[in-house]
């Protein structure tokens, strides 16, 4: 038995991590109805409360690099994106950034200071040290606030349910539709705005430092509904990232600039490595770093759990020096500094994502995407710290932007049947799932290590195309899905709904990766190991037109042809 409960809002927020609590925020600053709707528990899920290190802004005066700018931080951008992020946002954002750390002080941030100064570290990427932090802390902290504020604004209402589908009205996306994971009944939502901040797409691969509900659902919902993505080839890896013990797995270890300083790389004969793919060694910046990891292990010299080791015994203090990872480390029952650690690149940031402009607006009339499953802003790679300062700042533009739409647009109903027809395809999935063979937890599973081996770290012509026919057996496996058929806390259920979304998601991916005749910096191919400004100095597009995938390529914005 299973009822729908039906909500109207002003603003509808997907998302409640850093982008959408700031975007939440921003809408109910203009007195609007507010939705923010969220998969799990708001405030204990996502990304944001993992995201350890900093907060980039150039603090000029009021921190301890009185130098550092925004014109500074913009030429970084452009340099560490590899000339590939929309210009026309890096302005706003290098501009908006302080103002945030404010504002987040404002709501009881407690940001490191010396003498009233702001401290900042200097990760791989900045000219300048720039990177604010909260306690070792700052995702953290930042989330705990965002949330506390929105609980004291009576126009936010916040609710737990998976939105599964974007509903239109025309062209127009005027709600959504949904799943309430505790009972399995269904949601509508009728929104004169829609904002998609539901986070980054780690676990389409096998190894991940992302949460396990990064499954990506904003791209596919995005892509489903007729939305533009841009850039799917793009996924940053992060090189240190724990493989073993099982217990930490996807833990990062975090990094000097690419290691700790003094750390020692090893393969699973213990022998040093890294200076055969690049001369920096251990030192190289980590894209470069991933790479020459992910070739050692390609070539068979692995630990017993398929990695490299990290020998951590020579760095100098140790559990001072990056008390945050080790110390936990050590509380697992690690026996560190002598014990080695195993690591791998893992997934570490989605810089693929939906199509923006500068007004947070995406392809569809009425959606708004802000944070990381928004695309475009860094281009190619991405500088470390420079993620939750981006939600911050987007979240705030499409929260403003989608409230003027919500006031001034005229009324939009999602069409008749809309909602109906997506709750009839999750029963039938229910339906079918009795007598059915593949377990969908497997497929997912399978994409993983698919994306992971071809279209991770190195890319090839011939794997992409392996990669691509494999997807399309899980593709055909997934219209046989076996799912135990009860409603309530169903995760079988989820999975059944994400391993479709994330087989699409997958696809586009490969297909992206595919076209990319070039290598920019997260996107390697070992068949063309160079970059190609020629051909390929674009963004590449991908939407879905007579559902079909339709691949394009787009310049891009350049404010400044000086940096
Ligand atoms: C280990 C690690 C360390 C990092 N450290 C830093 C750092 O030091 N500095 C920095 O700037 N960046 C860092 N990052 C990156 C940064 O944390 C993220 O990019 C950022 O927090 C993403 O925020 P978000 O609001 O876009 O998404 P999230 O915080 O992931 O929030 C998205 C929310 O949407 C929900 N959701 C998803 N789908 C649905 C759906 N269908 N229906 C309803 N709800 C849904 C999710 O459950 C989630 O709660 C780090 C990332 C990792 C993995």
């Amino acid at each position: 038995m299973r009822n729908i409960e039906e909500i109207k809002t002003d603003v509808l927020v997907i998302g409640g991590g850093a982008a959408g609590c700031w975007a939440a925020l921003a809408a109910s600053d203009h007195g609007l109805d507010v939705t923010l709707v969220n998969k799990y528990p708001l405030g204990k899920s996502g990304t944001t409360i993992v995201g350890m290190i900093t907060y980039n802004a150039p603090m000029g005066r009021l921190g301890m690099h009185p130098e550092d700018s925004p014109d500074i931080y913009f030429a970084d951008l452009v340099k560490e994106g590899a000339r590939l992020g929309e210009q026309n946002l890096m302005e706003i954002f290098v501009r908006r950034g302080r103002l945030t750390v404010l504002q987040l002080e404002k709501l009881g941030v407690p940001w490191d200071k010396k003498d009233g100064k702001f401290e900042v570290r200097r990760l791989p990427g900045m000219s300048i040290p720039r990177g604010c932090f909260s306690d070792h802390r700052t995702g953290l902290m930042i989330q705990r606030m965002l949330v506390k504020e929105i609980g004291r604004r009576a126009n936010i209402r916040t609710v737990e349910r998976k939105i599964t589908k974007l509903l239109m009205s025309g062209g127009r996306v005027a709600g959504a539709a949904g799943l309430n994971i505790h009972n399995g009944n269904f949601v509508k939502f009728t929104a004169r705005s829609v904002i998609l901040a539901t986070g980054g797409a780690g676990r389409l691969f096998r190894l991940t430092s992302m949460p396990e509900d990064a499954r990506g659902d904003g791209y596919y919902l995005a892509y489903e509904a007729g939305a533009r993505l841009i850039d799917m080839e793009f996924h940053l890896f992060f090189p240190a990232t724990l493989v073993y013990p099982e217990t930490l797995r996807g833990l990062v270890v975090p990094r000097g600039t690419t290691v700790p300083l003094g750390a020692r790389i090893l393969n699973g004969r213990g022998e040093r490595f890294m200076h055969k793919y690049y001369p920096e060694a251990e030192l190289a910046t980590r894209d470069k770093a991933s790479i020459s990891i992910f070739r050692e292990i390609k070539a068979g010299a692995t630990t017993p759990h398929g990695g490299v080791y990290m020998d951590v015994s020579a760095v100098e203090d140790l559990l001072e020096r990056y008390p945050t990872s080790f110390k936990d480390f050590k509380e697992a029952g690690m026996n560190l500094p002598e014990e080695r650690l195993e690591i791998a690149p893992g997934l570490h940031y989605t810089l693929a994502g939906v199509d923006i402009n500068s007004f947070g607006e995406t392809s569809l009339p009425g959606l708004y995407a802000a944070g990381e499953v928004a695309g475009n802003m860094h281009g190619a790679n991405r500088i470390g710290g420079s993620a939750l300062p981006e939600c911050s700042v987007f979240g705030q533009i499409a929260g403003e932007n989608a409230s003027m739409h919500a006031l001034f647009a005229a009324d939009a109903t999602p069409e008749e049947g809309s909602a109906e027809d997506e709750f009839a395809r999750l029963d039938a999935l229910l339906d079918r799932g009795r007598k059915g063979e593949f377990r969908p937890i497997a497929l997912i599973r399978r994409l993983q290590e698919i994306m992971y081996d071809k279209v991770g770290v190195l890319r090839n012509g011939p794997g992409l195309a392996e990669a691509i026919r494999e997807i399309g057996e899980l593709r055909a496996r997934a219209s046989d899905m076996k799912i135990n058929p009860s409603r309530v806390y169903n995760n079988e259920w989820i999975d059944a709904v994400d391993a479709i979304g994330m087989i699409d998601l997958g696809e586009i991916s490969a297909r992206a990766a595919l076209a990319r005749t070039e290598s920019r910096g997260a996107h390697f191919r070992e068949d063309f190991p160079w970059e190609d400004d020629a051909n390929w100095g674009r963004h590449s597009l991908a939407f879905k037109k007579d559902g079909r995938l339709d691949l394009s390529t787009r310049p891009v914005t350049i404010t400044r042809t000086e940096v």
